[in-house]
């Protein structure tokens, strides 16, 4: 028996009463399952109150307070964006004699959707858009607060279980996953620098395509890499009667966005998958009014370098072509900018590690838990964290959110039930925060267990 199980009092003395082979499966369960009460009242407290990314200082505070009660040494305001403003980043470190580093990554940050849950502790909270200016809800419709709550958890758990590991934890708060800039931010305020350098680093994400209680990982390529492009088309404004007299910036965006759709069609190569889609079009003012511009906001999803130069260059050619078919002025032809700083890189499941989280995932909840799943083309910049050329090794994971028999039934009837970015998108917090936490404590105690 553990020492965790000797600190445990009522909860310790129930977790005798499990049958054997529960015990030996994991015997930090029954700290686990003392602390699910509170750790779910966290997941509602993060629900309810979430902040966008670049403003997640609520969420912040909460992992601070909680990692420095369950005596991680805590820095706070960790990250540095490019034009200068602090991250709300949070670094939680428990060092634990000579070992190996690991860094465990949650992410913070909610999104612009109005909630549509209609559960007791859905968000009410609207905020002005940063990027168009106009009022909307935020929503934790990432479930980002599932993987700040079960960071806790896992650091309370790791805590509790000092005697079973050595080396270093490195737990990581990162605020803008849904940017994709948070983790380069932490990097470029000297993470690694200040706080060492990772020998691997862990993380999980919510799903709705598994349910709670399960998890799958995917050994080697596990999720697209991104970058996000904007794109002002320019015309030439005038009367809605007489558009002889200008050029239309209205019809050019929508022969553009028409146009774009053959760069993953018709130059991609079909082998490599690659998306290209306008999430947000605005042009215009009243019906009767020519615009002089119309904007455009693009996510880019793709697997290598080579299909990021096709789809980049593709934009910028199909933009000059544009405007030379309107006959516009050079001085009014499209400006096509790539954000930078709003793309991440693949993310690679470095295929030893990935094997052996597997195999710790299968040890924990149950081969039958756990799956092998294919590459996605959502992204994460969790992989900046691996730093150029995967030089240190990831394992991500995905983590089933769903009620088992919702699942079924919605698949019965030919459909999925709402995901990530959906305002419906509501998973279970009871067992999907309890196999998170169980499952990456025991991943954790496998990768720095004493040999
Ligand atoms: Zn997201
Ligand atoms: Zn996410």
């Amino acid at each position: 028996m553990s020492r965790s199980h000797l600190l445990l009092g009522t909860a310790g003395a129930l977790a005798l009463l499990l049958p054997a082979a529960a015990r030996a499966a994991s015997p930090t369960s029954a700290l686990q399952q003392q602390q699910l009460p509170n750790l779910v009242e966290i997941y509602k407290t993060l629900h309810a109150h979430p902040g966008l990314s670049h403003h997640e200082e609520g969420a912040a505070a909460i992992v601070a307070e909680e990692l420095r009660k369950a005596g991680y040494e805590v820095t706070e305001h960790v990250g540095v964006y490019p034009d200068g403003s602090r991250a709300f980043g949070v670094v939680g470190l428990l060092k634990n004699g000579p070992g190996p580093t690991l860094l465990i990554r949650a992410d913070m940050d909610a999104l612009p959707i109005v909630e549509e849950t209609g559960l007791p502790y859905a968000s009410r909270v609207m905020t002005k858009s940063p990027t168009t200016g106009l009022e909307v809800g935020v929503m934790h419709a990432c479930g980002h607060d599932i993987h700040t709550t079960v960071l806790i958890g896992v650091a309370r758990s790791l805590a509790a279980a000092k005697a079973r590991w050595h080396g270093t934890l490195m737990l990581v708060g990162q605020p803008s996953e849904e940017t994709v800039d948070g983790a380069r931010a932490m990097l470029a305020d000297h993470l690694y620098e200040r706080f060492g350098r990772p020998d691997m680093i862990i993380g999980l994400h919510d799903t709705n395509g598994l349910a709670a209680g399960t998890t799958a990982i995917a050994i080697g390529p596990a999720q697209a890499g991104t970058t996000s492009v904007d794109i002002t088309i320019r015309g030439i404004g005038g009367h809605g009667a007489m558009p002889e007299m200008g050029r239309d910036p209205i019809v050019l965006a929508a022969q553009y966005v028409t146009q774009i759709q053959t760069i993953v069609s018709r130059e991609q190569d079909p082998l490599d998958p690659a998306v290209i889609t306008v999430g947000s079009i605005h042009g215009g003012s009243k019906r009767n009014i020519i615009p002089d511009e119309v904007k455009l906001q693009l996510t880019t999803r793709y697997f290598s370098d080579h299909s990021r130069q096709v789809i980049l260059s593709g934009l910028r050619n199909m933009a000059a072509g544009l405007a030379l078919s309107a006959g516009l002025p050079p001085e009014r032809a499209p400006i096509v900018t790539v954000n930078e700083a709003e793309s991440a890189p693949p993310t690679y499941n470095d295929p030893k590690l990935a094997t052996r989280v597997r195999a710790a995932l299968a040890t924990s909840l149950g081969a039958d838990k756990v799956f092998t799943s294919e590459k996605v083309m959502p992204s994460e910049d969790v992989g900046v964290f691996g730093l150029e050329g995967h030089q240190i090794p990831l394992a991500y994971y995905s983590l089933g959110a769903m009620d088992a028999e919702a699942l079924a039934r919605a698949r019965t009837a030919g459909h999925e039930l709402p995901g990530p970015h959906n305002s419906h998108f509501a998973p279970v917090p009871e067992l999907t925060v309890a196999t998170g936490v169980k499952s990456m404590t025991d991943v954790a105690l496998t990768l720095l267990g004493k040999p």
